[in-house]
This record gives C-alpha cells, sequence and structure tokens, in this order.
C-alpha cells in the first residue's frame, strides 16, 4: 500500500497528494510567500487522527511537520507529511479555575472572546489571529508582557501525540521534561492536540495607540526610551516606525506617511494610566490618539496587526538596555528620513515578569531581553531573498552595542538568520531541548530547526 493509502484506511480527515484538487488550499499558509510542497498533508479532525497518523509515518520512516495558521511559516515544508489543525477548534473555559481548554487549531481570538464572558482574559499576542499552540509553543510575548511575563509561563498542560503514537499529557505532574521543553523549545518533540491556559482575571485596560508625525518622531523615539526606564510592571509598551503605503486600507489620516506609533497597556486605575501615559502625550501633536480605557477583549486594536494572508518577511531579536546612544543609532539608521525597505520597525519594551522563570522553570529563550526588535519587510517577495536581507543587515550593523547574543524564537526571523536558532536558548537550555527531543523522538520523526 502506498503512503497516502495507508494513512487514508486510518485517519478519518482529508488526506490529499499534490494531484488533489484541495492540496493546495489545505497547505496554504498566512504567509503566502510560503509555498509548502509536502508529499501528503493530513486534514486532522480528532486527537485520533493525529496518533494514527503518526503510527502509519513511524513505520514508513516519513517526517511529520505540522501547519496551523501559517502565521510561522517562513520556509517551505517540501517532504514528509504535513499535518494541518484548523479544523480542530473548540475553547471551553472552566471558570472556577480559570483554566481554558484549547483545541490545537483555534487562534487566539477564539480565546478572547470565550474567556471575555467570565471577566477573564488569556495572555496573548499582539494580534488575535496567530495559532495558540504555535505561538505558546515558542514562549510568546504580547502587549501585557512586562505585567504576565511570556505566554508559555501560563501553560499548564499540553495533549501531545509524541513519535510512539502515544498520546501524552504534559504538565507539572506527568512528563515534567516534555512540559519543560514544550513551555518555550517550540518544535520536535510531537504534535500538540490541545493545551490548558491559565486566564488571568481582567476585563478591561488602560491603553490603544497613539501616532506622531514625521517630524516628531525624534523626540517621541527618545521619550519613548527614557520614559521605559521609569514605568512600573503593570505598563507595557512598544514603538513602531511605520512606512505607509498610500492604499485605501490605511486610515485616511495615516495613508502614505511615515509615522511614529507608540503602544501603550496599563493593567490598573485607568486614572493611574493615564498618569503614567502622559510623557508620551506631551511629546506634541498627534495624528490618533485612541489610548484611553478599553475592554481587554479589544487587545488586538492595541498594535493593530494585519489579519489577511499576504506573503511576509521578517527578521527580530532582542536589545539590551537602550540610551540616547541607541536612539542616535536609530533615527541615522531607520529615522524617517532614511530610505529603508521595511513597511515596520518596532521595539517593544520587555522587563518585569519577563524575566522572571516559572518556579518550576521552563525552555523559553529570552528571559534576558530588556527590548525586542522586528523589522517588516515591503511585502514583495521578489525582494526577500535580494533586498530585504542586506537591507536589514545594514540597519542592525550600527545597532550592534545593542543586540543582545540571546532572542527567543517567535522573534528569530523564521529561522533563515545564519545563527538565530541557536541563538534563541541560552546554551544549557539548548543543550536540555536535545535531550527531551532524543528522549520522546529518537528517530526524529519530527524534524525542527535549519535543515
Ligand atoms: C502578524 C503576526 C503577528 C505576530 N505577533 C507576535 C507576537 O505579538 N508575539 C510573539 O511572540 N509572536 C508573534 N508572532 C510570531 C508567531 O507567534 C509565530 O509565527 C508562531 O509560530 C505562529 O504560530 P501559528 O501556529 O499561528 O503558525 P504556524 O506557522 O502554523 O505554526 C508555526 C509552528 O508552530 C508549530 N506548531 C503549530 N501548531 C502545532 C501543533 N499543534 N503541534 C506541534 N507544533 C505545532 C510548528 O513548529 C509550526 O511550524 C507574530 C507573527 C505574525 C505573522
Amino acid at each position: 500500500m502506498t503512503l497516502i493509502d495507508q494513512l487514508r484506511s486510518s485517519v478519518a480527515g482529508p488526506v490529499l497528494g499534490p494531484d488533489d484538487a484541495d492540496f493546495s488550499t489545505e497547505v496554504a499558509a498566512w504567509n503566502t510567500a510560503t509555498v509548502h510542497t509536502p508529499e501528503v498533508a493530513v486534514g486532522l479532525t480528532s486527537e485520533e487522527d493525529a496518533a494514527a497518523l503518526v503510527r502509519v509515518a513511524a513505520a514508513a520512516g516519513t517526517p511529520v511537520r505540522v501547519l496551523a495558521s501559517g502565521h510561522g511559516s517562513a520556509v517551505p515544508v517540501t517532504d514528509g507529511i504535513l499535518a494541518t489543525t484548523s479544523r480542530l477548534t473548540g475553547v471551553t473555559i472552566d471558570p472556577a479555575t480559570r483554566i481554558a481548554h484549547i483545541n490545537a487549531g483555534s487562534r487566539w481570538a477564539e480565546v478572547i472572546e470565550a474567556a471575555a464572558e467570565h471577566g477573564l482574559a488569556p495572555v496573548a499576542g499582539a494580534s488575535d489571529n496567530v495559532g495558540c499552540i504555535g505561538y505558546t509553543l515558542g514562549g510568546g510575548l504580547g502587549p501585557l508582557s512586562r505585567t504576565y511575563g511570556f505566554s508559555s509561563d501560563w501553560a499548564r498542560g499540553f495533549r501531545v501525540v509524541t513519535a510512539s503514537g502515544e498520546v501524552v499529557t504534559a504538565s507539572a505532574t506527568e512528563n515534567p521534561d516534555l512540559f519543560w521543553a514544550l513551555r518555550g523549545g517550540k518544535g520536535g518533540f510531537g504534535i500538540v492536540t490541545s493545551l490548558d491556559f491559565e486566564l488571568v482575571e481582567l476585563s478591561t485596560l488602560y491603553g490603544g495607540s497613539v501616532f506622531f508625525d514625521a517630524p516628531q518622531i525624534a523626540d517621541a523615539l527618545a521619550t519613548w526610551v527614557d520614559w521605559t526606564h521609569t514605568l512600573p510592571e503593570t505598563a507595557t509598551s512598544s514603538v513602531a516606525i511605520l512606512r505607509l503605503p498610500p492604499l485605501e486600507f490605511i486610515p485616511e489620516p495615516l495613508r502614505g506617511k511615515t509615522v511614529l506609533s507608540a503602544r501603550f497597556a496599563f493593567v490598573g486605575d485607568p486614572a493611574e494610566g493615564e498618569r503614567l501615559f502622559q510623557p508620551i502625550r506631551d511629546v506634541g501633536p498627534t495624528i490618533i490618539d485612541a489610548v484611553a480605557e478599553m475592554p481587554a477583549a479589544a487587545i488586538a486594536t492595541i498594535h493593530n496587526d494585519p489579519r489577511d494572508p499576504g506573503p511576509g518577511w521578517d527578521r527580530g531579536g532582542l536589545l539590551t538596555d537602550l540610551d540616547a546612544g541607541f536612539v542616535e543609532a536609530f533615527l541615522s539608521a531607520a529615522g524617517p528620513d532614511q530610505q529603508v525597505p521595511f513597511i515596520a520597525i518596532e521595539l517593544r519594551h520587555l522587563g518585569g515578569a519577563t524575566q522572571r522563570d516559572v518556579p518550576e522553570g521552563s525552555a523559553v529563550g529570552g528571559r534576558s531581553g530588556a527590548y525586542t526588535y522586528f523589522m517588516a519587510g515591503v511585502p514583495d517577495p521578489s525582494l526577500f531573498e535580494t533586498v530585504l536581507p542586506p537591507a536589514a543587515d545594514a540597519l542592525l550593523t550600527p545597532l550592534q552595542p545593542w543586540v543582545s547574543s540571546e532572542t527567543t524564537i517567535n522573534y528569530a526571523g523564521g529561522l533563515k538568520v545564519p545563527g538565530s536558532y541557536e541563538a534563541s536558548w541560552p546554551k544549557e537550555t539548548f543543550a536540555r531541548l536535545a535531550e527531551v527531543r532524543a528522549t520522546y523522538d529518537p528517530n526524529t520523526l519530527f524534524p525542527y530547526g535549519p535543515a
């Protein structure tokens, strides 16, 4: 029997080869510049499907990879089986324990909506359209990170189909070594079928974003860097220089402009949030001021990340503490007067809870970072291999005194940058992750990392 026939007789969901009509839709990623061409695509409809798929793959020695939303699809899958989780949605909430049971295909928007009914919220990322599992496996930094830490700190248990085809629970009490690895170690451990995730009590925030026009950018950035040194850990913020195209979907006052967006999220008394944010307002006139008391369920409006699929190229990492020298170097490299092929260049303030590990320890990399940097390229795939990598190198060269040697995997630019995979965890963590992979996947059924 061929691999496809074996899978079709073992799995309830669709099993598709490259010649099947729905194949390209099944393997389509949110990042449309990445086109996956596996040997077979399998649409999972249950945990049993995942277990059956793994048993067939293990017997055939065929590698297995997982596609959820495809937000992290930077490198195409060109062999083996691609298991897709989009049919495995569904979130249930236990308000008494504040635990959300999240199935593998769910995106943050689904959890945010279900949690809000109970006055609860997940510690999620900037975009509510990203998949919960892929994001949390990489740690996850969001608009509330300084207050609540990495999202993986809130993971309480995973259900995982390991290479043996067994379904196991990984939690503080069951398979704790696998639990440690899944909280930030990202890939190469198995197919996660669900996640138990602790929610926080949060119905409102003081937050949002303000936009400064090009003449205010230098002042706004310098003020932001100084101001971040004064903030309590109940406040998280970021800035981004956005070079916005003159297109209809961009709100009129921002269309075609180079602007600085300053984002803020404060957990606590809104009057205190307003007082804390005042130094940013004092920089001068804003094009838009949308910082106010807001429902926690509207958290994705703070960053307003694009939701629709499209071609994407990004690179990011971590920075050490910032100072006036950084502001000068950054403005010379990326300020509004420079021609750079990046639609967004973002800095996020870390610290507070991001720098404290959970009591039982976890694999996530990046606790030493004080800020993140992130560059999103002009979304033209003809630039992705040619123009954007050297432009990113050129932009980063003068910033090297502040670039941290450690990064975190969700920011590592899709493993395209040599060395970024290894730099995504402290050395001892990287070595321990390899040991856990060798225990749970001795024959590398779930390849992960640069090829
Ligand atoms: C617009 C945008 C905004 C973002 N914002 C943030 C942010 O604020 N903070 C942050 O930390 N990151 C952010 N990211 C990065 C994002 O967290 C990663 O790209 C993450 O990998 C996306 O996960 P996914 O499941 O949605 O994507 P996918 O590309 O489908 O999955 C990525 C990887 O996750 C693993 N994976 C997914 N599901 C499973 C599963 N069920 N079992 C085993 N492995 C699995 C696989 O290794 C897979 O290759 C953002 C990315 C984009 C494009």
